[in-house]
């Protein structure tokens, strides 16, 4: 057994997939978002159980994700938000990828290459509506698309853009946002052209924001059993796919006065039982969560206390005396009747569930399986 482990369940990982798909029309297709090592839970394995539960496309940020998808025989087609690097254009029109163009001189770039290998490069066009990040300012999408449409080589198969608020329950600046995207797609249509997939939803937009599906959605965090935001109404039923665990490796007893750690930042108050984890920073269990975090031990909450090292972390079993060396900790999931969950830790340490996942994914040993009903 390995001093510290992640968990992976893929029949909650298919299950949520459902809960995104009954709440879309027949029309509209999903892409699952698989970036950053699907969040952390394992691109390849997840792929592979979303491609057999249905998903249509599969969305990464950079074009060696894609390829490994490939590599390991995942022919979905697959979007590169990021869109792809000169150096690999080539490759990644052969391998059939979709890439996200937002610049001129790629989707240029694109063009030459597809002439040269007389292989069509399929674009989708990013459109920035508000989100002040990547994707072609709205307001110049005319020219660029007269531009663009003009280009040999080059089918245009979607447009997107992205929300910058969808999780917030005042909608007004997605709906804004979303009436931007529909003037840019009017614009398509002036010019006697349209495309396959008009798409904008997030995770956030599928759930809360039901005029904004289109032709594609693209979820990642629900996917990984995650809301987007605790201000999203109604139950939800999604299911944790992730659980990070660890064995004690060793119990001692410290008396009144005792300090626990780096920097003594823990005093003990009074007898106390402390028990010693093989997880820390390294380990994707981040250092804030020093005298801050919980973790369960015997089926109950145990504080951490002291700092978090960078391969190990301290927590007080002291109301746990049942607690024994070589016990089962979980550090993200469920024990006996508690659970801790990503949005528990991303609190303690003042970020998102989104950094937990991709973190506690980072780590060496992960186990997959269909546990969920
Ligand atoms: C990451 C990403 C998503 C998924 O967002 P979630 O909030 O995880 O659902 C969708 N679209 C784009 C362009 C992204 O980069």
């Amino acid at each position: 057994m390995p001093l510290s482990w992640v968990d992976i369940d893929l029949a909650a990982l298919r299950h949520n997939y459902l809960q995104a798909r009954r709440r879309l029309s027949d029309s509209t297709q999903v892409l699952a978002v698989v970036k950053s090592d699907a969040y952390g839970h394992g691109m390849v394995p997840v792929a592979r159980e979303l491609a057999l539960a249905g998903v249509e496309f599969l969305g990464v940020s950079k074009f060696w994700e894609a390829a490994e998808l490939r590599s390991h025989g995942i022919g979905l087609p697959i979007l590169v938000l990021l869109g792809v690097d000169s150096a690999d254009m080539e490759e990644a029109i052969r391998l059939g990828l979709r890439s996200v163009v937002y610049r001129l001189d790629d989707a240029r770039r694109l063009s030459h290459q597809a002439c040269s290998i007389q292989r069509p490069a399929v674009v989708h066009l990013k459109v920035d509506t508000g989100m002040g990040r990547l994707g072609v300012p709205w307001e110049q999408i005319g020219s660029f698309l007269d531009n663009l449409l003009g280009l040999p080589g080059i089918e245009l198969e979607g447009i997107l853009s992205h929300f910058a608020v969808a999780d917030e329950i005042d909608k007004s600046f997605s709906e804004w946002q979303l009436e931007r995207f529909t003037q840019v797609l009017h614009l398509l249509e002036q010019r006697d052209r349209s495309v396959r997939y008009a798409h904008i939803a997030n995770s956030a937009g599928l759930l809360d924001l039901p005029g904004c599906h289109l032709q594609l959605v693209r979820p990642g965090l629900m996917l990984y059993g995650s809301s987007p935001s605790a201000a999203l109404g109604g139950p939800l039923d999604l299911l944790p796919v992730m659980s990070f665990k660890a064995r004690i490796i060793q119990i001692k007893q410290v008396q009144a006065g005792a300090t626990i750690g780096y920097g003594r930042t823990y005093v003990a108050s009074g007898p106390t039982r402390i028990a010693t984890i093989p997880v820390g920073y390294d380990d994707g269990y981040s250092r804030l969560l020093s005298n801050r975090g919980q973790v369960l031990i015997g089926g109950k909450r145990a504080a951490v206390v002291g700092r978090v090292s960078m391969n190990m972390i301290t927590a007080d079993v002291s109301h746990i005396p049942h607690a024994r060396e070589d016990d089962e900790v979980v550090l993200l999931g469920v024990q006996g009747e508690d659970r801790i969950s990503a949005e528990d830790i991303a609190e303690w340490c003042g970020t998102i569930s989104y950094e937990i996942f991709c973190n506690l994914g980072r780590h060496h040993f992960k186990h997959f399986h269909h546990a969920a009903a």
